[in-house]
């Protein structure tokens, strides 16, 4: 991540300081490049520390910027320790499918199909490759202007844009945006779900709202390529350090009268450290569905900012609306390791791999006095010494 990643690093502390950051609008011009390779050159006038100093707010705010709830006389909770699910009894008991999907079912008046589940390329913890910053939310692509309907019951504790103050690693980062405070609590945890990049807003803050009731439409306000629907939950803490991955409180699907289900776990090694970005292989056995699909998953990105496993989980990755049925499970670091699941309806089923690190990750191409193959591999019997192939620079 490189730079890039240190000014994050420097936000993130930033944002830890206080339920709210002001930090100025350089850093978020700089966070809208999101090319791997930026490097961040501190504006002139200002040193890095000076830009990214927090300011909490200790006092009202500017009546005209936009607000959320105070929370500045509590210390932040530390959740307190728990032992990690181990099989699905438990995780089922720990289930909390409290949420309706955020976007509606169904077309729209023009007949546009409106996208009700979860963006598989950038899941929660997700990296995209090394692309992007480990993400906070999921995402459900729809074209600007779809409507964005309440998960859940609670109260609008913000509408509006984060000019001013910042929700996500800086301001102007989500755009316009709603968050609910649930009228439910988890554990005595706030509950927060976040709608991010809308194009407009139709609440207002202290509004309440029920399930199913319309927030805004859809947009690409804030560092989004293209227009999508950016959602969070976030527990505790209204922070963008305290988020939790919403695939663990949407209702899984139910089709043709299936309820799905939803599949989590862990990939620890033998001291019970979670393992970040190893892909977890689901395969179908014998499902109910006409149309079984392997799954591969990665494990959550490691990031300063923190991605966080469920509260009595802790799990390192999460996928939901799973057919119920038999699977195989498998993760690959030094060896296979393979264990099979079964996912039963409207439940959350729950695996644990304890597995050996895996190797150093590859780096990228080295500089090296070798000559680069095209070929990656050279299968048995074939030419031993193969012309290394030029390749021309225009
Ligand atoms: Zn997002």
């Amino acid at each position: 991540m490189g730079s890039l990643g240190g000014l994050l690093a420097l936000a993130a502390v930033a944002a830890c300081n206080g339920p709210a950051v002001i930090v100025g609008p350089a850093t978020a011009a700089v966070i809208n490049t999101r090319a791997p390779q930026a490097t961040w050159t501190p504006a002139l006038s200002l040193t890095p520390a000076d830009e990214l100093t927090s300011t909490p707010l200790a006092g009202p705010l500017p009546t005209s910027g936009p607000t959320i709830t105070p929370r500045a006389t509590r210390a932040p909770t530390e959740p307190p320790p728990v032992t990690p699910c181990a099989d699905s009894a438990c995780a089922v008991a720990a289930q909390h499918f409290w949420l309706a999907r955020p976007i509606p079912s169904g077309t729209s008046a023009a007949g546009r199909v409106y996208v009700d589940y979860v963006d598989r390329s950038y899941p929660y913890g997700s990296t995209q490759n090394d692309a992007r910053e480990p993400h906070h939310g999921v995402e459900f692509f729809n074209g600007s202007g779809t409507p964005i309907i309440a998960a859940g019951a609670g109260t609008v504790v913000m509408a509006g844009d984060d000019q001013v103050v910042a929700f996500g690693p800086s301001t102007q980062f989500y755009g316009r945006l709603v968050v609910v405070e649930l009228d439910q609590t988890y554990a005595g945890q706030h509950v927060f779900t976040l709608y991010g990049h809308m194009q407009s807003v139709s609440v207002a803050i202290g509004e309440h709202v029920e399930a199913g009731d319309a927030l805004g439409l859809v947009g690409s306000t804030g560092v989004a390529i293209g227009p999508h629907l950016h959602f969070e939950v976030r527990v505790g803490e209204n922070l963008y350090t305290a988020t939790r991955n919403p695939e663990l409180w949407l209702t899984p699907y139910t089709v043709d009268g299936t309820l799905y289900g939803t599949i989590a776990g862990r990939v620890v090694d033998p001291q019970g450290n979670r393992l970040p970005e190893v892909t977890v292989a689901i395969r179908p056995v014998n499902t109910q569905t006409d149309k079984p699909r392997n799954r591969f998953v990665l494990t959550y990105a490691a990031d300063p900012q923190q991605i966080n496993g469920d509260d009595r989980l802790q799990e390192n990755f999460a996928i939901m609306d799973m057919p119920p049925g038999l699977y195989s499970v498998s993760v690959s670091t030094t060896k296979l390791y393979q264990q099979t699941l079964t996912v039963r309806p409207g439940e959350l089923a729950f695996i644990t791999f304890v597995v050996n690190p895996p190797g150093p990750r590859p780096t990228a191409a080295p500089v090296s006095d070798t000559p680069v193959l095209t070929e990656s591999a050279t299968p048995e019997g074939a030419d031993e010494t193969p012309t290394p192939e030029i390749v021309a620079t225009p």
